[in-house]
């Protein structure tokens, strides 16, 4: 089966990992802040929080900024779930804003009308997570214009797209949000196994959010309540959590790092190539959008209905029969049993819904080799065009 992503592990990652074993540090040591420094740098944010996943590095950021019991949290409903989770751990209430049906990020006209509504009812949310779905930025100018004209804050879920950049600055960089966030899960750009990374501009928010990673304790005088009692004195001023990364896995992502330029360089090329394999196809093939270089997290096809009668189901399963290992990001999060139970309803976000009944993400990840590529858009012309 040819996955639909996977992870690239060159020998001096092993080595890098390896020699982290057989030295002082194995959980949080040296080398998480040379990790931290290293994407910071690339990206060009002042600071950068790694985290033990982007799950985690999401709950840390709406904590930090100071999310809680009776807030309000909007996002896309076209994401993977832990993007509107983060809100819930922090008691507050989650909503979502339809999807653009080109670009399939969060739709800014579909923003604007929801705070209209909102600013009429003192409903307005007070954070909005922006996903950059498949890697693709969202139109940060015009969201961060808006957040300015109704005050609330942005976190950027950049788990699909470190690498990419947004009018000629990397993603991550912080211009247009308080928080941007990197996931280092094996299917995605870079990996640390498991992992993430919350990146600011804002040196209170990312010391909020180390303090947060680890248990709520500071050992900083300046933060004390009571002040030092010795050189071993610590105090914990906040309910925190062991969200630490290992230094085992930052050496993994440190090395990873190294190669991101060509890990999205490939990524963007084999999506190139599909374009080409594809244009003849009853395809809709994924939009560019001209002021945005997307890291090509995934590459979504969604079945034109207009032009054949085989449904995405059948598509599916047949891909899969021949052994092309494709999946589907996403189910819409507020069809999620849970989210059903907190009142959500089908037909609330139909572009997100619609969007989702014929979307299929092809195999993309930096080790696919053409033979394989090739393997894949024939088998997606033998099923459309028999
Ligand atoms: C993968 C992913 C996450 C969660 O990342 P983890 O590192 O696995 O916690 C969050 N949001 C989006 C959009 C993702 O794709």
């Amino acid at each position: 089966m040819i996955p639909y992503g996977r992870q690239s592990i060159a020998d001096e990652d092993v080595d890098a990992v390896v020699r982290v074993l057989t030295s002082d540090w194995l959980t949080q040591g040296p080398l998480v802040p040379a990790f931290e420094q290293a994407v910071a740098a690339s990206v060009g944010a002042a600071h950068a929080v790694a985290m033990s996943s982007a799950t985690a590095a999401l709950h840390v950021a709406c904590l930090a900024l100071d999310v809680g019991p009776g807030d309000r949290v909007w996002t896309s409903p076209n994401t993977f779930v832990a993007s509107a989770n983060c809100a819930r751990y922090c008691a507050a209430q989650v909503d979502f804003v339809d999807i653009d049906p080109l670009t399939y990020n969060l739709s800014v006209a579909a923003l604007v009308s929801k705070l209209e509504e909102a600013e009429r009812t003192a409903t307005l949310p007070k954070v909005l997570v922006v996903v950059h779905f498949a890697g693709q930025s969202a139109d940060m100018a015009a969201i961060q214009g808006l957040a300015r004209r109704y005050g609330f804050k942005i976190i950027e879920d950049a788990s699909h797209a470190i690498g990419g950049d947004y009018l000629g600055a990397p993603i991550g960089n912080g211009a247009y949000c308080d928080i941007t966030i990197f996931s280092f899960h094996p299917v995605k750009i870079i990996t640390t196994a498991e992992g993430g990374m919350a990146m600011t501009n804002d040196s209170r928010l990312a010391q909020r959010m180390r303090r947060l990673r680890s248990h709520g304790i500071t050992r900083d005088g300046g933060e004390m309540q009571r002040g030092s009692e010795g050189p071993w004195y610590y105090e914990q001023i906040e309910l925190g959590f062991n969200y630490r990364m290992t230094d085992l896995q930052a050496a993994l992502g440190l090395s990873q790092h190294r190669r991101i330029g060509a890990f999205v360089d490939r990524r963007r090329q084999l999506a190139n190539r599909y374009d080409k394999l594809l244009a003849a196809l009853p395809l809709q093939l994924p939009h560019r959008t001209v002021d945005a270089n997307s890291a090509w997290h995934l590459y979504v096809i969604q079945v034109d209905a207009k032009r054949t009668s085989m449904d995405r189901r059948t598509l599916f399963e047949r891909l899969r029969a021949r052994g092309i290992g494709v999946n589907v990001h996403y189910i819409p999060v507020h069809l999620q049993p849970y989210y059903q139970a907190l009142g959500f309803r089908r037909g609330q976000f139909p572009q997100a819904e619609s969007y989702y009944a014929n979307a299929i993400s092809l195999p993309l990840y930096f080790d696919l080799q053409p033979a394989q590529q090739d393997e894949v858009v024939a088998a997606l012309r033998a099923e459309l065009l028999q």
